[in-house]
């Protein structure tokens, strides 16, 4: 506790320095910081492949090219987000100029989970230090190797007095939520989005809440049947589907449900070959492989049926790429987000039956649709309400730093990426110059000539 009341006492005293610096100075941060996680590369494939063996490839693909690509789409533009806007004067307040400043808002504390444990950390924490802030990055203790990672690489490229990695578990994090950050930046599950929430409440901090959920693919009958297979499965099995906009669950309509279930067989021999032991990542712990051989048994005995995978080792944490068919709306697993590599596919009859299932639960991170017809797309999109959505695809809307990323209630509160990630770590402040001339003289009292006129 005493040393991170030392560490936060430092960054307070360091704030105002830091919230001052100019584009250019925090242009060659964030320059530091890509040199260093380029020439770090290979020690981030051997953490993340001791915490959980992610392959190369999936690392490059979602930890390591996204990251960089944040970094290079905030130097391009910094400059022209840290220009105070000019905003237009109504008739009423001539003779004044207004301004909108974007100030950085001083301490913030960014709080990471395990599942992408690099990318989630360090891509707010491009943003943080973008617009100007002091920051302390709390690491998932779920993926240790990645956490010590971190906490070096972040210590080789800024002054411990700006952004320190306190690393740790539960009660570290509780301890540092008893400090006044002026942001939490959390990313995680909802259950601890609502710890979060009440700690922030305590010192009104303001908050982002970057949670999860269950997204559902939704496949209708004029949908491309094999690329919807394709594409959801990609989704759904990258990291041992342990993703936060992995899709679920799939809503396929009845007529095309055997179509779907062929293709899905396809891309498994495209994806898998033969292999009785499929290549998929590893799930993190003992304890989630638990969690999930029970939510598989659960499935199988509300009447589901394993179409491909299933295999388990407990021993490797090991759970094969799993599609379950003829899921019911209330079985089990539909309550719960799976985040992991089971998904179940249930069939639907009317458009209805599928928007009022997904309104009738946690608003999701995603919601993703394939179809070819403009009027079920426009249904769905005006009938429920989610993070996002991809129209025939999955996932990828993440990848472009144009579009804000975020959740809406139990997904999520807040967004970042590019431009919305600066904003999210900005106070956005308003400022009116009065100029020489004034046209309100009439607003001063004494009002008995208004009074008159009234
Ligand atoms: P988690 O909520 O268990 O933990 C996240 C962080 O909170 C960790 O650093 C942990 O140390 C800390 N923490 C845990 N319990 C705490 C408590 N009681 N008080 C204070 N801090 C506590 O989440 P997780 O298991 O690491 O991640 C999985 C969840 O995160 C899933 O629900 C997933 O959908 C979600 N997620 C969301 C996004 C997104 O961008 N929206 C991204 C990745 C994961």
């Amino acid at each position: 506790m005493s040393s991170i009341s030392s560490i936060f006492d430092n960054l307070q005293k360091n704030r105002w320095r830091i919230s001052q610096t100019n584009a250019q100075e925090r242009i060659e941060k964030l320059k530091n910081l890509r040199k260093h996680i380029l020439q770090k590369r290979y020690d981030i494939y051997k953490a993340l492949h001791d915490d959980f063996q992610k392959n190369e490839v999936e690392i490059e693909l979602t930890e390591i090219q996204p990251t960089v690509a944040e970094i290079n789409f905030c130097m391009k533009r910094l400059k022209k987000w840290m220009k105070p806007q000019r905003i237009k004067t109504p008739m009423m307040l001539m003779g004044t100029k207004s301004r909108l400043r974007y100030e950085a808002r001083g301490v913030v504390l960014i709080i990471s989970p395990w599942n992408y444990p690099f990318h989630l950390a360090v891509v707010p924490l491009i943003s943080a230090i973008a617009a100007g802030n002091c920051v302390i990055v709390k690491p998932s203790e779920v993926t240790p190797h990645t956490s010590h990672l971190l906490c070096e690489l972040i210590s080789q490229v800024f002054d411990k007095n700006e952004v320190c990695v306190v690393e740790g578990d539960v009660s570290i994090c509780q301890e540092l939520l008893k400090f006044p950050f002026d942001h939490i930046f959390f990313t995680g599950s909802g259950r601890v989005g609502k710890h979060i929430m009440r700690a922030a409440a305590e010192n009104l901090s303001s908050i982002t809440l970057e949670l999860g959920g269950k997204s559902p693919a939704i496949v209708d009958k004029t949908a491309s049947i094999k690329s919807a297979a394709q594409r959801i499965m990609w989704g759904k099995f990258l990291n041992a589907g342990q993703t936060c906009v992995a899709p679920d669950y799939v809503l396929v309509h009845k007529e095309v449900h055997e179509m779907f279930i062929a293709a899905v067989k396809n891309v498994w021999k495209k994806f898998y070959g033969e292999s009785s032991r499929p290549e998929v990542g590893q799930i993190v712990s003992e304890k989630h492989w638990e969690r999930l051989a029970t939510m598989l048994d659960e499935v199988i005995a509300d009447g589901g049926k394993v179409v491909l995978g299933g295999q388990r080792e407990c021993n490797h944490n090991y759970l094969a790429p799993t599609i379950v068919r003829d899921v019911s709306l209330t079985a089990s697993i539909m309550k719960q987000e799976i985040f992991g590599p089971i998904l179940p596919i249930v069939t639907y009859e009317s458009l209805d039956e599928v928007t009022s299932f997904i309104c009738n639960n946690d608003k999701p991170l995603a919601v993703y649709i394939f179809s070819h017809s403009r009027g079920n797309i426009q249904r769905i999109l005006t009938n429920t309400t989610s993070g996002g959505t991809c129209v025939n695809n999955v996932a990828i809307h993440l990848g472009n730093p144009h579009l804000p990323f975020g959740g809406v209630n139990a997904s999520g509160i807040g967004n970042y990426h590019g431009f919305h990630g600066f904003k999210t770590f900005s106070h956005a402040r308003s400022i009116l110059y009065q100029g020489p001339f004034s046209g309100l003289s009439f607003i001063y009292p004494p009002y008995r000539e208004w009074t008159k006129k009234l």
